[in-house]
């Protein structure tokens, strides 16, 4: 998300903080409302996305936030600052592991195929524009294609050195996308030209029609499979946890939250992870958490694959993220992810939260 033509913060990584700052600071905030915690309900295990790259790494304890009852961490690791910084990361990460902590590491840049956020930097992009995607218009749009033979083998190769740099549980593939933006689409260059003719025995068409759509998507689902085979090929045992884009259609991205069966069916899926974006929805975040929740269940229950719900958090009462942890663990939701380090653990009124989150953590697992 937050590509051309979207005007929303990214969620998983840069939700605005600023909106947080503005209210904490004045007056009187309202009380969360009560959510009665329903007999009988599972437990949910609480994890924290980690953004912001090594500076934030160097800032965080581990212990303190297995203290606070958090069971995992998912790392957003930067294509241009690996280059350099790489041995932070691993040192991190073993400190997490160390702590008790799950390690999921969450790659970002790399290309921009798997891209939430459009100001995150690929050096990739800059320096191989000639394997970016090409639009309906015929311009290259700065994000690599997934079908480009190059790029796909840089990819893998990065993804195997960071899967032996780093001591983890898994690889979350960050909203996995094509470009797509009012009514132009990609991709169009040589490799997708030639691979659909190859598919379909017609020249690919400017319209996005339903081969088309279909061509994106398998693109998308082909590209994981590589990645995650990157991955596991350096250890069997790690996970390929995938994260569709929430507010891009299917049509648009190639896969979104109108997607999740097929992601879900997928061989490139161990665990599907899926984000409610109730605020920038300006959606009820109970009617929307439970909506969402149902649906992904309906996805994954036929293929017994785990699903990992992503929250939006920060200490603002107008995030809810006491409520909705109480209302994930009511709709038998079983690992939940905050997304959010630098709205919630960055943020000047953490300390004050901390209490009152640690308990709620407590009352839900
Ligand atoms: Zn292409």
């Amino acid at each position: 998300m937050g590509r051309a033509g979207n005007t929303h913060a990214s969620v998983a990584w840069h939700r605005d903080p600023h909106v947080f700052f503005q209210a904490i600071g004045r007056g009187r905030i309202a009380p969360e409302r009560r959510v009665t915690l329903r007999r009988g309900a599972g437990a949910v295990k609480v994890g924290l996305s980690i953004g912001g790259g090594v500076a934030t790494m160097e800032q965080l304890e581990p212990r303190e936030l297995r203290n606070d009852g958090f069971t995992s961490v998912f790392i957003a690791c930067y294509e241009d600052e690996m280059r350099w910084h790489a041995q932070t990361a691993a040192d991190f990460s073993r400190a997490c592991q160390g702590a008790g902590l799950e390690v999921y590491v969450v790659p970002l840049g790399y290309g921009r195929v798997t891209d939430p956020d459009a100001s995150t930097e690929s050096l990739y992009v800059s320096e191989h524009p000639h394997h970016c995607q090409v639009d309906s218009r015929g311009r290259k749009v700065p994000k690599a294609c997934p079908n480009n033979p190059a790029f796909l083998e840089w990819f893998s190769s990065n993804m195997r050195t960071l899967a032996w740099l780093l001591e983890c549980r898994g690889f979350l593939w960050d909203e996995p996308t094509m470009y797509g933006a009012r009514g132009v689409w990609a991709c169009r260059c040589e490799w997708c030209q030639r691979l659909f003719y190859g598919e379909q025995q017609r020249q690919m068409p400017l319209e996005l029609d339903s081969d088309v759509a279909r061509f994106r998507r398998n693109s998308l689902l082909m590209f994981l499979l590589a990645a995650a085979a990157a991955v596991q090929a350096v250890d069997r045992r790690l996970a390929s946890v995938v994260m569709p884009t929430s507010l891009q259609s299917g049509r648009d991205a190639g896969l979104g939250s109108d997607t999740l069966k097929p992601l879900a069916q997928s061989a490139a899926v161990d665990m599907l992870s899926v984000y409610v974006p109730w605020q920038s929805a300006g959606r009820d975040m109970e009617v929307a958490l439970r909506s969402t929740v149902e649906e992904a269940n309906a996805a994954v229950r036929a293929e017994r694959k785990p699903l990992l719900i992503w929250i939006g958090g920060s200490p603002h009462p107008r995030d809810k993220l006491l409520e909705a942890l109480k209302v994930a663990r009511n709709a038998g939701v079983e690992q939940m992810v905050i997304a959010g380090h630098q709205t919630l653990t960055a943020s000047s009124a953490y300390e004050r939260f901390r209490p009152e989150l640690a308990r709620t953590i407590a009352q839900v697992r």
